[in-house]
């Protein structure tokens, strides 16, 4: 058995892995894909102190530094469910895709998060190309440019509101016919001279040169007429996905399926801790998940000493 078993090998997990080995305790991490979201990022320019990096160089980088120290890294194998220990102090399951179950005296979960996609043409062939999802990690890429923004919810109209002071020109589309977002977002965003909304809109194609995005469709849902606006940028923001379904019904979870946890990366079950996009930590950034990461580590060594013979 483990002392500290992490789920998700992503930033927060390398960060777990690492802070967990460095305290000579028996860590192990299992990962359906080691690196997690990195693997898809081109350029990164606000991991601080690496004034640029690409998301397999990080990725590369990641798993090295973890191979440095005594971790058991399981690759490529999937948790199915989480089943807490039945004593005060006793061991927690974690059970595998492939029928494997692995045991642990705390447990880490970091299996992160996954953007919500329009699901229409051209968007996965322009995906970093034009098509971006975080306007923190990508906004200052389309400088003097014009974009839109895909969804009038907080997330929607915060990124129009922040692109809005770096971009030319913003177009909002929200398929609803009003926007969903805080009323005090909203009245900032129609302060805004660069920007246009357009409610009541279907987006229906992404459209590009063959290198990057050069526009998109819509279709207005009030007669079905199609339209199109021309671009160079398109940040969907119509959902992040926590990677949580697998812990329904254990671990206490947010409306939104995020990991609740407090400030010290506690769970709701004892020896449970979580780090990461998974959670409801306010903000999802590779440098917040990585500080997320240790403090959990630290945090389920701190149990340790408290309830356990290491
Ligand atoms: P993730 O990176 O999502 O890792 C989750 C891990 O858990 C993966 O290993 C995954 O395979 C694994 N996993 C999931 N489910 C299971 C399961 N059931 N069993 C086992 N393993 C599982 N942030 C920045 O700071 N700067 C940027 O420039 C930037 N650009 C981005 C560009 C794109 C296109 C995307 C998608 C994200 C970007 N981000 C950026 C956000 C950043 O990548 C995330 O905030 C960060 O990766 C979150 O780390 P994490 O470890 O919590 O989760």
């Amino acid at each position: 058995a483990y002392d500290v078993l992490i789920v998700g090998g992503g930033p927060a997990g390398a960060a777990a892995a690492i802070y967990a080995a460095r305290k000579g305790i028996r860590t192990g991490v299992a990962a359906e894909r080691f690196g997690g979201q990195v693997l898809d990022t081109m350029g990164i320019e606000n991991f601080i102190s690496v004034k640029e990096t690409d998301g397999p160089k990080l990725a590369a980088a990641l798993e090295q530094h973890v191979k440095q120290y005594e971790v058991d890294v399981m690759n490529l194998q999937r948790a199915v469910s989480l089943v807490p220990a039945s004593t005060p102090g006793g061991l927690i399951e974690v059970k595998l895709e492939n029928g494997a179950s692995l045991r642990s005296k705390t447990v880490i979960l970091s299996t992160g998060a996954r953007w919500r996609q329009m699901n229409v043409p051209g968007e996965a062939e322009y995906r970093n190309k034009g098509v971006a999802y975080c306007p923190h990690c990508d906004g200052p890429l389309f400088k003097g440019k014009r974009v839109a923004v895909i969804g009038g919810g907080n997330s929607g109209v915060e990124a129009a509101i922040d692109l809005a002071g770096i971009v030319r020109h913003v177009t909002l589309i929200e398929f609803d016919s009003k926007l969903r977002a805080d009323a005090v977002l909203q009245k900032k965003l129609f302060s805004l001279s660069n920007v246009t909304v357009i409610v009541s809109a279907l987006s229906t194609e992404v459209h590009g040169d063959g290198q990057k995005v050069s526009g998109l469709s819509y279709k207005d849902r009030t007669n079905d007429t199609m339209h199109r606006v021309e671009l160079e940028g398109i940040f969907v923001q119509i959902g992040l996905l926590p990677n949580s379904d697998w812990l329904k019904g254990t671990v206490e979870l947010s409306p939104r399926g995020e990991v609740i946890i407090d400030d010290r990366g506690q769970t709701s079950v004892p020896g449970v801790f979580a780090a990461g996009d998974v959670t409801t930590v306010p903000y999802k950034q590779i440098i917040i998940a990585m500080g997320a990461g240790s403090t959990a580590a630290l945090s389920a060594f701190d149990h340790l000493i408290r309830t356990s013979t290491l």
